[in-house]
């Protein structure tokens, strides 16, 4: 078995390149993928970006039978299914959009044997119809994508996961299960094996760290200025912006200053796109300035810096996006600017779509600017929260400081009071003004004024007080709750800080920061 797992790992790097266009396997693209063609079920945790649709994918090619993909994204398995056909691979999704007449059409395909991958939302396994015809098909692989979705601990739990086991259960012969997900909790990998019910999985957890990588946080004043500076030792970069109307004036900006820029975003034609992208891919432009559209299925893997211009709304994006450097190891720059609009802007869009989701993963980002402690350790510990401690990591902008930092411990512990004493049913505004002691009639009402917090923090500004409980909630020590609108509750965590038992420091973004880094030019 060993020369024929040895045989088929070849074969599996042949159709890498043959259909993919790569040369070698991330790692754990290739443990995994041994696994499943050994027939074992899989339990895959890599980065977002880190290649998890490859892992069932090239085995797809390779089975016998059909392969079904469940995943919770009608957009995330359009953009699969395009970009497998357009290579050339025989793949299908039904959705709610699919009509009885497609419908029909593409399981006749999957009974014959032509089609070899088929996209489903995990609640398609609860029709009934669909599970007959189901159980009808030669079925090698069942891939679940996010599959943390099965677990209540993780932040996406989607019931219909929990059914995806019970659906699949009485399929001969049982197919092989691979389940994949970026969330690296122990408890999340727990659920995950017992909710999906995986027998005896090969689990492969990939490093987060990408060590190569040197983080930074910059507020500049001037952010085209600083951006130019940035650029000015020739080195090829990505600079990313949330909008397609800030990328083209960024764009224009460099290149009337003398780099040579190209833009990238959906609005543009697609022979422009790629014609955008083959200059960059092949050095015949230093930067892109891109929306988050660029990346996508790109592997240039000596992009030195990437730099964003805007902050991005979650840290998966960021991080997946910053990880785009220095893909060949060697040594690369990543770069946050810093905007105090662009964060109330942020701040804005997210109360309007109350999603506490995406308000818990924005408040991760903001931390991640507030945070003055090593920004590695930061990102490491979102991702991996059960990984080891580590000491700072002395390669980002935190470690050698070049960022500020100030310890905030005490007026931190000021703000729980203060939050704790109001009863735990207001929102950070009227907090802030009563830690600032300001006379309005509704603290007078409310008789805030004769709290022992009233005005412990009057001669901090408001900007101060909101960055500190931006940084608390981004930390854990305040939760951000409520149904109509967003009150704060301290947490578990805050007693520690409560009692000085943890130290909290915070660097300070609003004073302008255009420390840079020298990367090594050869
Ligand atoms: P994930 O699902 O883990 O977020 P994807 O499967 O979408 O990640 O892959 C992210 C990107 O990495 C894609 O553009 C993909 O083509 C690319 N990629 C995957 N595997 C490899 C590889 N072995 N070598 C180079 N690029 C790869
Ligand atoms: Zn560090």
């Amino acid at each position: 078995p060993r020369e024929t797992g040895r045989q088929q790992m070849q074969e599996a790097r042949t159709l890498l390149k043959k259909y993919f266009g790569y040369d070698d396997f991330r790692p754990g693209q290739e443990k995994l993928i041994a696994g499943i063609l050994q027939g074992r079920d899989i339990l895959g945790i890599l980065p977002t970006g880190g290649g998890k649709s490859l892992c069932y994918q090239i085995p797809a090619l390779m089975l016998q039978g059909l392969t079904l993909v469940i995943s919770p994204l009608i957009s995330l398995m359009k953009d699969q299914v395009d970009t497998l056909r357009e290579l050339g691979i025989a793949a299908e999704k039904i959705d709610a959009q699919t009509d009885l007449d497609r419908y029909h059409e593409i399981m006749a395909a999957a009974r014959s044997g032509q089609l070899k991958l088929l996209y489903i939302a995990p609640e398609r396994l609860g029709q009934e119809g669909f599970l007959r015809a189901l159980k009808q098909l030669d079925l090698g692989l069942v891939a679940i994508d996010e599959a943390h979705c099965v677990s209540q601990w993780g932040h996406d739990f989607r019931p219909s996961y929990r059914q995806i086991a019970a659906s699949l259960a009485d399929l001969k012969p049982r197919p092989v299960f691979a389940a994949l997900t970026a969330t690296a909790t122990a408890q999340v990998q727990k659920d995950i094996v017992s909710g999906l019910s995986l027998e005896d999985p090969l689990i492969y957890v990939a490093d987060f760290d990408r060590p190569n990588l040197y983080f930074n946080v910059l507020a500049p004043a001037n952010r085209k200025k600083t951006l130019l500076s940035l650029l000015a030792d020739g080195q090829c970069a990505i600079v990313y912006c949330a909008t397609r109307r800030t990328v083209e004036d960024v764009c224009d900006y460099l290149n009337n200053q003398g780099v040579a820029t190209v833009p990238y975003h959906a609005g543009l034609p697609a022979q422009d796109r790629e014609a955008n992208q083959e200059a960059f891919i092949n050095d015949r432009v230093q930067v892109t300035v891109a929306t988050n559209a660029f990346g996508m299925g790109i592997d240039k893997p000596d992009v030195r810096r990437v730099i964003h211009y805007n902050i991005p709304k979650n840290m998966e994006s960021y991080y997946q996006e910053a990880g785009r450097a220095g893909r060949d190891g060697a040594p690369a720059e990543a770069v946050l600017f810093f905007h105090a609009a662009d964060i109330m802007t942020n701040l804005f869009l997210i109360s309007q779509s109350y999603e506490p989701d995406a308000r818990r993963k924005l408040n991760a980002m903001l931390g991640y600017v507030y945070t003055g402690t090593c920004l590695r350790q930061y990102l490491l510990h979102y991702f991996q929260p059960d990984r080891e401690k580590t000491g700072p990591c002395g390669h980002c902008a935190i470690c050698d400081g070049r960022i500020q930092t100030s310890d905030v411990t005490q007026k931190a512990q000021m703000v729980l009071s203060c939050v704790i004493r109001m009863g735990q049913r207001y929102g950070t505004s009227l907090i802030i003004d009563v830690l600032r002691g300001a006379n309005t009639n509704r603290i007078r009402t409310e008789g805030f004024n004769h709290l022992s917090t009233y005005g412990l923090l009057a001669k901090s500004s408001k900007g101060e007080v909101r960055d500190i409980m931006t940084l608390l909630a981004a930390e854990g020590y305040l939760a951000v709750v409520g149904e109509d609108y967003p009150v704060l509750k301290v947490t578990e965590k805050s007693r520690a800080l409560l009692q000085g038992k943890v130290q909290l420091s915070m660097n300070r973004p609003f004073k302008e920061r255009t420390n840079q880094v020298e990367l090594a030019t050869e």
